[in-house]
């Protein structure tokens, strides 16, 4: 089954924004994104991270540092009693598309066979800057990037809104 919905909050979608924002002008950048799937197959974004200390922002594609990405998602995910984890990553394009390219999609592949990584559909969001938008796909079960509706959230659902959850 897809998922029905993606949501990011604010707080991620900010850190994305400045992120992009310090990154010198046609470079790509792009990180982990760590949130939940809820009961009614919605994926919750609620931290972001850039491509750290080790990754390469460059002129068509942006390499990950692994390691970082993993104590991020670590770090991130003990925040709330361990119930986040490693949702999928997020990228700008400096084109004008949203649409994922071949490189997306064998990056998302890569990522749903390892075994540590909790999602077995990962999702992958593609930022633009100016004029800013962003559209989110699914790594559906033919392996193919799904298009799924995203949308902005303001706060966390009340359940898990009792604690300091952003940054
Ligand atoms: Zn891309």
């Amino acid at each position: 089954m897809m998922y029905r919905h993606v949501f990011i909050l604010s707080g991620a979608l900010d850190t994305i924004r400045q992120e992009v924002r310090r990154t010198p002008f046609l470079k790509e950048t792009g990180g982990p994104m760590v949130g939940y799937v809820s009961t009614d197959e919605a994926v919750v974004v609620t931290h972001a991270a850039g491509p750290g200390p080790l990754g390469k922002r460059g002129y068509f594609s942006v390499l990950i540092d692994g390691r970082y990405a993993t104590q991020f998602c670590n770090r991130a995910g003990q925040e709330f009693n361990g119930c986040f984890y490693y949702v999928g990553d997020w990228h700008c394009h400096r084109g004008w598309s949203l649409k994922p390219s071949h490189d997306d999609l064998k990056a998302m592949r890569v990522m749903a066979a390892y075994v540590g990584c909790p999602m077995k559909r990962p999702i992958s969001l593609i930022y633009r800057y100016y004029p800013e938008e962003y559209r989110a796909y699914t790594l559906n079960s033919a392996g193919r990037l799904e298009p799924t509706p995203v949308s902005e959230l303001a706060e966390v659902p009340y359940i898990l809104h009792s604690r300091k959850l952003l940054k």
